[in-house]
């Protein structure tokens, strides 16, 4: 069986061999106080094992479900997940211009350090435009932010890197663009974005939780007081 599929060891969009599948089912049980067991639901794993056809590398992805998230059509909610080769594609919350430059610094991380150094820069700068920096070099806009307290004030341990991809990535020389350098470029980028676009995601959402609780247990009490 064959599926078309972007290969994240090669960068090609490709007809990838399925080599392999595996299900796995785990069930959740409730239990009563005289030790019966109710099973309340099932998730399920797909791992499929994938071969491209191009450079010959191996893809495992691993498709989840689980009964108590469907649509309402009754059909299951289901992600896949690239599990190998590591990269991060779960970045959901970024501007869709910037999930799709670091997207791209993903994809080519393990095929080519320049290219991956541009797509950074081009994440980094397209962020910059969007939180309104407009400084004359990427440096000097990543500066602004971090003044502005937009980001945080990591830049001094990191302004020898960022310099590095202002001004190498342009005239690249894959020599200079080394694992561990793209690596801590990539791990930069991840918590820039991470504090810039996720984190104040998460937090509102935690206070909206936070707040429906605190409604739900005032609904409570005002019922229990008039009865
Ligand atoms: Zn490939």
């Amino acid at each position: 069986m064959k599926e078309v599929k972007v290969c994240f060891h090669c960068g090609n969009k490709t007809q990838m061999e399925l080599i392999n599948n595996h299900s796995h089912t785990e069930t959740e049980y409730e239990f009563d106080l005289e030790g019966g067991a109710y099973p309340i639901g099932e998730y399920y794993e797909e791992y499929f094992f994938y071969q491209c056809p191009v450079c010959n590398k191996f893809t495992l992805e691993c498709k989840e479900s689980d009964t108590f998230s469907s649509f309402p059509s009754g059909e299951l909610i289901h992600t896949i997940k690239t599990l190998y080769p590591a990269i991060d594609t779960s970045k959901n919350r970024l501007p869709s211009s910037i999930r799709a430059a670091y997207q791209a610094a993903q994809k080519v991380r393990n095929i080519d350090g320049a290219i991956c150094a541009i797509a950074i820069r081009r994440t980094l700068e397209r962020m910059c435009k969007d939180k309104g920096a407009t400084g004359r070099n990427l440096y000097t806009k990543l500066k602004q932010l971090s003044d502005k307290g937009i980001i945080p004030p990591i830049l001094d341990d990191m302004s020898i890197l960022i310099k590095d991809i202002g001004n190498q990535a342009a005239h690249a020389d894959d020599a200079e663009f080394d694992e561990p350098l793209i690596r801590s470029l990539l791990k930069f980028t991840d918590i820039i974005l991470e504090y810039v676009y996720v984190l104040p995601y998460e937090i509102k959402r935690l206070q909206l939780t936070m707040s429906d609780r605190k409604k739900e247990e005032e609904e409570k009490e005002t019922k229990e007081s008039a009865s």
